[in-house]
């Protein structure tokens, strides 16, 4: 029994020292090389790195500012959770603001953030080692428009990371959203629901689309667009806030186009022309929900296939699956070993699969 054991563990043994240079711990936290730790608090490690704002990647940040040396993120995302979290948030700490490709050496270890397709400001985190062993943590990418970086250990993201995830209707779902809304607006207002970043992405597709009625939301959104615009995105202008100044359009039943985040979903425009924007659509970009409500598939997250080809180009070693957040971790890994024959793990080990 414990020759089998053994046997079944092995190429694990040997790839020990590859193993240990990254970890996926209990509580989300992505340990690269021996310094630094992403999306989540942990008390070893003094770098703490912020792959972009979304929520389930800002785990323990209060902890992290109080604790850490450093937490590191790109300005785009810094300015992003002072919106969020409020000004004075990251006052807390030493927060280092730095940009795509800007190398910060920490202790002998390189750290370096790349650009990758998700939300504004989201970065793919590297750390090389003082023996040259290139770590690397993709954080959360859509593979379209994410540059590949080498690796010799990669940590990957797993939301769709499933055979059965795969959508070839990036184009269509753009222009099924331009129709929804132009169908909706011969009617009236359009409302659209949808997760932060997600939002703004809307707010771009339908200005290149020439949509011209007001955009109206909530401050917040309203505030999370206006950094948008502050690094360089294009949005419709102007963008108005829901609360003040179009309190006439709002009641008066004019032509707009509401934005408001997922959460607000049973709260606002009910009976009004309806648009939520979800990922978690695999069959088709558009679908009917009710007689006023229509889901389309965008998502800012690679595929099943787009997960796998990062890896193949990527050309690493060994690959763990982050099997912490929402997706298929352990479904993941399978599939790399099996199918492109390079050593996989799904971290932390969970006694029963994780499909949320
Ligand atoms: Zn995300």
């Amino acid at each position: 029994m414990i020759l089998a054991a053994y046997n079944k563990w092995a190429p694990w043994f040997l790839q020990m020292e590859s193993f240990l240079k990254a970890n996926v711990t209990d509580k989300g936290a992505i340990l690269l090389g021996s310094q630094v730790a992403c999306d989540a608090f942990e008390e070893t490690r003094p770098l703490r790195v912020v792959t972009h704002a979304h929520a389930d990647h800002l785990t323990g940040l209060h902890r992290s500012l109080k604790m850490c040396d450093a937490v590191v993120m790109t300005p785009a995302t810094r300015d992003l959770i002072s919106v969020l979290k409020g000004p004075d948030y990251l006052l807390n700490g030493n927060v280092k603001a730095i940009n795509y490709g800007s190398p910060l050496i920490f202790n002998h270890e390189r750290l370096i953030l790349f650009r990758v397709d998700h939300i504004l400001g989201a970065a793919q985190v590297l750390v090389e080692d003082a023996e040259g062993t290139r770590i690397l943590y993709t954080g959360d990418f859509r593979f379209t428009d994410t540059p590949v970086v080498q690796s010799d250990v990669l940590v990957i993201e797993a939301t769709y990371g499933n055979p059965w995830r795969t959508r070839n209707f990036e184009d269509e779902a753009k222009q099924a959203l331009v129709s929804m809304v132009e169908k909706g607006l011969e009617q009236g207002p359009v409302y659209v629901f949808g997760y932060h970043g997600k939002l703004q992405e809307v707010m771009q597709i339908l200005h290149k689309a020439r949509i011209k009625v007001p955009f109206i939301m909530p401050e917040k959104i309203r505030r999370i667009s206006e950094v948008h615009q502050n690094h360089g995105v294009i949005l419709h202008r102007p963008l108005y806030s829901a609360k003040r100044e179009m309190q006439s359009t709002l009641h008066g039943g004019g032509k707009y186009v509401a934005f408001y985040h997922m959460s607000w979903r049973k709260k606002v425009g009910l009976n009004k022309f309806r648009i939520c924007v979800s990922g978690w659509e695999f069959n088709s970009p558009c679908r009917q929900l009710s007689n006023n409500e229509y889901i389309v598939a965008l998502s800012d997250h690679s595929d099943f296939n787009g997960l796998l080809e990062y890896v193949q180009r990527s050309n690493p070693k060994l690959v763990i699956t982050d099997n912490y957040r929402a997706g298929y971790g352990t479904s993941l890994a399978e599939q790399i070993e099996k199918r492109l024959g390079i050593q996989a793990k799904a971290l932390p080990i969970r006694t029963k699969k994780y499909n949320s």
